[in-house]
């Protein structure tokens, strides 16, 4: 591997301390007890995804005392998820001074989550938006163990609540430090490890011809978009460490793009379908969209290469109708779609609300729902 393994690789500036790791776990647990450069040893609660009982590599995480298992298959975190752990922390004698999450994006949402409510009163529902007046919470460690969700970077904590989908969008929410070791995602399913890739490609292609974004985001995306458009020209069925590496660069510049670039139409149209469909992956759920969405995507080239990955990868092209969305849910998803104007912003620019009618959506929707 080449020596500029660990050197920055993004332009955005970001809050979150990164740290690129050959051997991860070591490097967490000895600055978690006061070397690696931090003096005093900490008193950390973890937060684990279930998945990883049993994958050798990750049984030091669960001789910890203090590991909640969080199951991320069913669903996003929930806002009960975060509040019962909340609660259970208060009652200690002793709260923990920091939350490390270690898994995919879901899990690492419910770290970040669980950090800043603890140290705010409400319940995480009522968090959940933007622009709320939040105290800073206890500080949040984050290890991926799949690359492309850019979670550990960004200021969102993604929950479902009993209303609604939503992140808790604060800059507060962004984890204090992330340690990313590529090796990590060596366990991941070959359908999670691609489709959470295709998210961050999404990400990148739509920030890459964003009329919003600013520049240095979109020369993060530019760069995120060659990464994962290396990684998912190859079959990912099976683990290969320098892809492992390209994934992990890819991710992070998910998460520093973000934080002045902006998606567009495919992710605009993906919120409906989840909004309607509990059980459909976010990252499947932008892939739906994109394939309803060739005459927005065909110059840019991401229609034809999106269907270039899944054949590489043997995946058939999702459909919308296999998570029970149908015709009854149109009217809802073409209102929430509606309510993205700063994604149609960024994808049309000004004047969007000329071409972005209920009748453009509308048709969309019924597309997506016969394919
Ligand atoms: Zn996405």
């Amino acid at each position: 591997m080449s020596d500029d393994f660990g050197v920055r690789w993004w332009r955005t500036d970001v809050s979150t301390r990164v740290l690129l790791s050959r051997d991860g776990l070591s490097e967490m647990f000895a600055m978690l007890h006061g070397g690696g450069g931090s003096r005093k040893a900490r008193h950390p609660f973890f937060i684990v995804d279930k998945a990883l009982k049993g994958q050798a590599e990750f049984n030091q995480l669960w001789e910890q005392g203090d590991v909640f298992a969080f199951d991320a298959t069913a669903s996003e975190p929930r806002t009960g998820d975060v509040d019962s752990l909340v609660r259970g922390l208060h009652e200690r004698e002793s709260e923990p001074d920091i939350i490390v999450g270690v898994g995919g994006g879901g899990t690492m949402d419910l770290a970040k989550a669980v950090g800043i409510c603890l140290k705010n009163p409400k319940p995480s529902a009522e968090y959940q938006g933007w622009g709320f007046n939040m105290a800073r919470g206890v500080d949040v460690w984050v290890m991926p163990t799949l690359a492309g969700t850019g979670a550990e970077l960004t200021p969102i904590a993604v929950l479902r609540g009993p209303e609604k989908k939503l992140g808790i969008n604060t800059p507060l929410v962004a984890p204090a430090f992330a340690v990313i070791d590529p090796a990590l995602s060596k366990g991941a399913k070959h359908f999670n490890r691609f489709y959470t890739m295709m998210d961050c490609y999404f990400h990148h292609r739509e920030i890459t011809i964003s009329k919003t974004s600013a520049p240095d985001a979109m020369a993060d995306a530019r760069d995120g978009l060659e990464l994962a458009r290396s990684v998912l020209s190859r079959d990912l069925s099976n683990y290969d460490g320098a892809v492992a590496v390209a994934s992990a660069r890819a991710s992070v510049l998910g998460g520093s793009s973000s934080v002045s670039g902006r998606v567009g139409a495919a992710h605009a149209i993906s919120y409906g379908l989840s909004n309607s469909a509990p059980t459909l992956p976010h990252s499947v759920a932008v892939t739906i969209s994109m394939l309803g969405l060739p005459d927005l995507y065909e110059d840019c080239g991401a229609y034809s290469e999106t269907l270039r990955f899944l054949e590489t990868n043997r995946f058939p092209a999702p459909r919308a109708r296999d998570y029970g969305v149908n015709a009854s849910h149109v009217g809802r998803m073409v209102k929430t779609a509606l309510g993205m104007d700063k994604l149609w912003l960024s994808h049309f620019g000004d004047g969007w609300e000329k071409i972005v009618t209920p009748e453009f959506i509308e048709k969309i929707y019924i597309k997506i729902i016969e394919a």
